[in-house]
């Protein structure tokens, strides 16, 4: 059979990509806590073990949230083809984040209208890992009898960091060569866009001290929460302006996330939120702050944890009575794959022959499980190209679009083949 005829094959295959993501959007695998993990990687896993696939399935024991009741469970399947050859590996996480105020319909019963698939999940990312499965199984029905292997992996916890699914298996070799050569993670990134990496992370606390005192006579004690406001004053008059004039070489979307960023994920200080009746009038001894902040390849962590703690410390100095507390909660690297790599370039070779016009080339703003792959798996070829619309990710009524689902199968597809005939990874 010719590589037209598996593109032919798959476009009637559509009803196909849509029941399978209608199935899997009916798994309400919300994380956290991780809700019906074992019975969506059982469903994959049953269905790939039908096509010929040898099925593993493997529990994150000990990772963050594992439990008994919320069972850390990844399937991963793989197929030999005819003749050695390398792997492609489609990579798609399981779980969803939280359905959250604002479905006009339900969230998870898979509802088609419009030429959509709606459901906490259509875009990010059940309907990529539906349609990467299609794809795989429309090349082994094709008879082109192509060298290597293909597998597939539906992973957990992508929503929380990915240490109960993609790290866990990397930190194991499953995702390392000679094992694997190249891996697509079908993210929503949009069906004509090749995502090669995405920008770093770190979140911190920041807790300002002061002494508590009747609030009647402020002046005898000293608010944290002035303290704080003298922080956040630095950060609009001095940080804010660094990091907007801070661009990076990375393509990332949308254009606003090209430069570094920084959210105030929270700020909170002096009377607990949860009372009843009226507060009590007392001075803060306590402010604490959470910042998220995203920054660029050519920017090192050590230099992003150092220029908030240079305001800090300046404050300490300068501002009578200022004293702080800051505390790392998280970090993540940023990540780029070779644009100019096999699967980078494969792929976009596929969507110019697929929509008829050049993919673009992109990064994303927030992360994804390529990071473990790349710094855990020691794995560069790795990219992130789904069909979903990225907008779409976490939001109410989020759908995927039927057409874009069998676009990327065949994006996918013919990916595969190129990277499968070209030789040895
Ligand atoms: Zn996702």
């Amino acid at each position: 059979m010719k590589i037209e005829n598996v593109l032919r094959e798959i476009e009637a295959r559509e009803d196909e990509i849509v029941a399978l993501t209608q199935d899997l959007i009916r798994f309400p695998t919300i994380n956290p806590p991780g809700e019906a993990y074992q019975p969506c990687a059982e469903f994959l896993g049953a269905r790939l073990k039908r096509r010929g696939f040898e099925v593993e399935y493997v529990r994150a024991e000990g990772a963050p949230g594992d439990s008994d009741k919320y069972p850390r469970i990844n399937v991963v399947a793989r197929r030999e083809g005819k003749r050695p050859g390398p792997c492609v590996h489609f990579n798609g996480h399981l779980d969803v984040v939280q359905t959250g105020a604002g479905w006009t319909l339900d969230p998870f019963a898979g509802i088609v209208k419009d030429g959509k698939v709606y459901g906490r999940g259509a875009c990010d990312m059940k309907g990529g890992l539906a349609a990467a499965i299609v794809a795989v199984e429309a090349l082994i029905d094709s008879g082109l009898e192509l060298p290597g292997a293909l597998e597939i992996s539906g992973t957990v916890d992508e929503e929380s960091g990915g240490y109960g699914g993609v790290a866990y298996l990397a930190e194991r070799g499953w995702f390392s060569n000679p094992r694997v050569d190249h891996v697509i993670i079908p993210e929503p990134l949009n069906v004509d866009r090749v995502c090669i990496g995405h920008r770093g992370v770190w979140w911190a606390e920041i807790e300002t001290l002061g002494r508590i005192a009747h609030g009647s006579m402020p002046f005898l004690g000293d608010s944290a929460i002035r303290h704080m406001t003298a922080v956040l004053e630095k950060f609009e008059h001095e940080l804010y302006p660094a990091l907007a004039a801070r661009h990076s070489d990375m393509p990332v979307v949308p254009d606003g996330a090209r430069q570094s960023t920084m959210n105030i994920n929270s700020v909170h200080g002096g009377e607990a939120e949860s009372f009843e009746g009226l507060p009590a009038p007392c001075v803060a001894d306590s402010c604490r702050m959470v910042i998220d902040r995203r920054f660029l390849i050519e920017e090192a962590l050590s230099s992003v944890q150092a220029e908030v703690k240079d305001i800090l410390d300046r404050l300490a100095r300068d501002r009578p009575g200022f004293r702080y507390k800051m505390r790392d909660l998280f970090s993540v690297q940023p990540t780029m794959a070779d644009r100019n790599g096999p699967v980078a370039s494969a792929t976009a070779q596929a969507v110019q022959d697929v929509l008829g016009r050049e993919a673009k080339i992109v990064c994303s703003p927030g992360t994804y499980d390529q990071k473990h792959v790349d710094r855990i798996g020691k794995l560069k070829d790795c990219i992130a190209y789904g069909p979903g619309v990225l907008d779409l990710a976490h939001r109410p009524d989020e759908w995927v679009g039927i057409n874009d689902m069998v676009d990327s199968a065949k994006v996918m597809a013919l990916a595969a083949v190129n990277l499968l005939t070209r030789g040895p990874g």
